[in-house]
């Protein structure tokens, strides 16, 4: 699993397998999908016809990393018991249709505590998972991934400190791990664009939830600054990250092997501005040999 695995949330009409077409088709070698509509809570069983199309096409295709995104509806952090009760429901759905695809990585907003309080909702996050893990021994092998968010109103999960709290709370925390979204963290108040602001991240990543839980990064920039603590993605390079502070972690060699999906704005044909994203990040890493193929220059 050397090198970079740098690709692009894919949209995922007419079929989840589809997406693969699309990583494929702007030469990445890594995919992020939703298994079903994102903002509801069911959808239709999974086709065991796209599963297998899955299991062919990514090897043929060179796709090396796949990751799904959980519904934008799951609230693991409610103090309300009927939307806790739905969003434990939902995110054992989000595992059990990544786990037929063989995704073994799952991401999830912490949630939201809705006035109850952060320790509270940090509780409730934990208690959510330890028991969806009890009741879904069938997909251990199919993490859930706490996404870093830009801490907007009571969403949780804005600094590593409060992951790292809602791990401790987590009995096996070989199924969870982290996601770290390059907007989110800027938003959130880590100024990583310097070399002296990104070891100073490092190492409270290292000091908190540790290197090896973060399984994968979002790479968005931002159209609002440090600190902003809002949440609104734009090209690589065209917002407040800058292209430095993508150019960090690019090159650091303890990110090898760990997937690199942009959720940045599609153009209206769904791919132009995939490719330009994916080669602006490409022209960032001094040694060419790490960039997948696809988008060598
Ligand atoms: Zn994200
Ligand atoms: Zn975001």
């Amino acid at each position: 699993m050397s090198g970079l695995k740098l690709g692009a949330h894919m949209s995922i009409s007419g079929g989840v397998s589809n997406a693969l077409d699309a990583a494929a088709a702007v030469g990445s070698n890594a995919v992020q999908v939703f298994t079903k509509n994102n903002r509801q809570w069911g959808g239709s069983p999974v086709d065991p016809a796209d599963t297998a199309r899955w299991h062919e096409q990514m090897p043929a295709l060179g796709v090396e990393y796949a990751v799904s995104h959980a519904t934008y509806l799951i609230n693991l952090a409610s103090p309300k018991d009927p939307l806790w009760g739905r969003s434990i429901g939902g995110q054992k759905d989000e595992l059990k249709r990544a786990q037929a695809y063989g995704i073994r990585h799952v991401v999830l907003h912490p949630g939201a505590h809705t006035g109850s309080g952060e320790e509270a909702g940090v509780a409730r996050v934990s208690a959510a998972l330890n028991r969806l893990h009890e009741e879904l021994p069938e997909c251990a092998d199919t993490m859930t991934l706490l996404e870093l968010t830009a801490g907007q109103g009571t969403t949780l999960g804005y600094s590593f400190g409060q992951l790292a709290a809602i791990i401790a709370g987590v009995e096996d925390k070989s199924r969870v791990g982290v996601c770290v979204d390059t907007c989110h963290a800027l938003g959130a108040g880590y100024d990583f664009r310097t070399p002296e602001g990104y070891a100073a991240m490092m190492a409270e990543i290292e000091e908190t939830v540790g290197i090896s839980t973060v399984k994968c990064w979002h790479f968005n920039d931002s159209k609002f600054d440090v600190g902003s603590r809002k949440d609104r993605h734009t090209h690589i390079g065209e917002g407040f990250v800058g292209l430095e502070g993508f150019r960090h972690i690019l090159n650091d060699l303890r990110w090898d092997g760990i997937g690199m999906l942009l959720e940045t704005p599609k153009d209206k044909d769904g791919d132009g501005n995939d490719a330009r994203n994916l080669a602006t990040l490409a022209g960032l890493v001094a040694d060419a040999s790490r960039v997948p193929p696809g988008l060598r220059a």
